[in-house]
């Protein structure tokens, strides 16, 4: 009942009783677009599969659809919804992650689905089970460089197991379709995207010589968002990519899977301030919005993911602020030392930017504060 009484709330409304609505995410439809206009430009010829966890709002989605994007998938609930609600063709999409439940793979197959990521014998022969001579792509590792939010270190392997695997794939009767990578999230170096690449020829070399051909190279995500501080331009990513994939023995298909750079910052936050509180002389603005029902990745990069604040009182004279969410537990600060208007007080608004990418679907509902709204505007 509670639920459905937020659900009444319109939109972005100051009526009834704010703070009980929860923090509502805006994506601007005109910012996505933008965003898949500057990443294609940058890699030409590279078609984009969005990473749909990103931001798996079904009209987030559709916007990047019609822009152009295809969909990287890693479960079979992202699989329906793309299809279900969007009609994308389960053959566009591709699975990319490297170790899944037999049932997963076994539906997405049924489905329609034919290329799956694998980084194993151990997977190759799951897969080959259920998904029978279906397309595979061997994820080759990355060294751990400068991504800002820690995020790889699980999957890939390295250039001789890669070489290994797609062997492995040809007997087993898959077609080694291609090789995939992913390069730390927010990685903030475009030299980062050079050395796998380097990688990634010496495995097509040395497979070659057993007349294996891929068709595909898959770069992955990892490119990065404007937050608070400054990021290199897209189009210095792309020519990094543009040189190294010149140095390949022959011509490849290549695609890419970005997610944050295409989603962060289209959106902002919009939160409630639910009370001001000074403590050893530091201020605190208390909001609606924290780390456990949106702000996760404060948390997670250790504060190094800086989003830009304001509010909307907008007034001239500011303060420093801890930012900080509803719940009673103290890993909930997402931003410190922050200025704000310093008459800041109860049922005022603070916007965080550069919020559409892992925010809303990354929330819970700890100490049963609501999880955000999401609009397109
Ligand atoms: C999460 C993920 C992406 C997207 O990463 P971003 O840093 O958001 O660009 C792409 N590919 C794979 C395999 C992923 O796991």
């Amino acid at each position: 009942m509670l639920e459905q009484a937020i659900g009444f709330l319109p939109s972005g409304s100051t009526m009834g009783d704010p703070a009980d609505a929860g923090p509502l995410l805006e994506m601007r439809s005109a910012v996505l677009r933008e965003a898949v206009a500057e990443f294609t430009a940058a890699f030409p010829g590279v078609k984009p599969f969005y990473a749909t966890k990103c931001n798996p709002d079904p009209g987030v989605l559709r916007i990047l659809g019609e822009a152009g994007c295809s969909f990287e998938i890693a479960s079979t609930a992202e699989l329906r919804m793309l299809t279900g609600l969007l009609g994308v063709p389960p053959e566009d999409l591709i699975f990319s992650n490297p170790v899944r439940a037999r049932a997963q793979t076994a539906e997405a197959w049924s489905a329609g689905v034919r290329r799956f990521a694998v980084d194993s014998s151990e997977e190759l022969r799951r897969t080959a089970a259920v998904a029978p001579g279906c397309d595979v792509l061997v994820r080759v590792a990355t060294a751990p460089g400068d991504s800002l939010v820690p995020s790889e270190g699980k999957f890939g392997v390295g250039a001789d197991d890669a070489v290994r695997l797609c062997r492995e794939a040809a007997e087993l009767g898959l077609n080694v379709h291609g090789l995939t990578f992913h390069m730390g999230s927010q990685t903030l170096t475009p030299e980062a995207l050079g050395r796998p690449m380097d990688d990634v020829r010496q495995v097509i070399t040395r497979i070659a010589a057993d007349g294996l051909r891929i068709e595909l190279l898959d770069i992955g995500g990892g490119f990065p968002a404007r937050y608070a501080e400054r990021i290199p331009p897209m189009a210095e990513f792309g020519r990094v990519f543009a040189l190294k994939i010149k140095e390949f023995p022959y011509e490849v298909e290549a695609v890419a899977e970005p997610g944050r750079c295409l989603v962060a910052s289209a959106g902002t936050f919009r939160c409630r301030v639910i009370g001001v509180a000074s403590r050893h002389g530091v201020r605190w603005a208390h909001t609606d919005l924290g780390v456990f029902n949106g702000m996760m990745e404060a948390l997670e990069s250790g504060g190094e993911l800086r989003y830009p604040l304001s509010d909307s009182r907008g007034s001239l004279a500011t303060e420093l602020f801890n930012v900080t969410g509803p719940t009673c537990d103290s890993q909930d600060t997402f931003a410190t030392g922050v200025p704000l208007s310093a008459d800041l007080r109860e049922g005022d608004e603070i916007f965080v930017g550069s919020a559409g990418a892992y925010t809303a679907t990354y929330s819970t509902r700890f100490h049963g504060f609501p999880l955000p709204r999401v609009v397109i505007i």
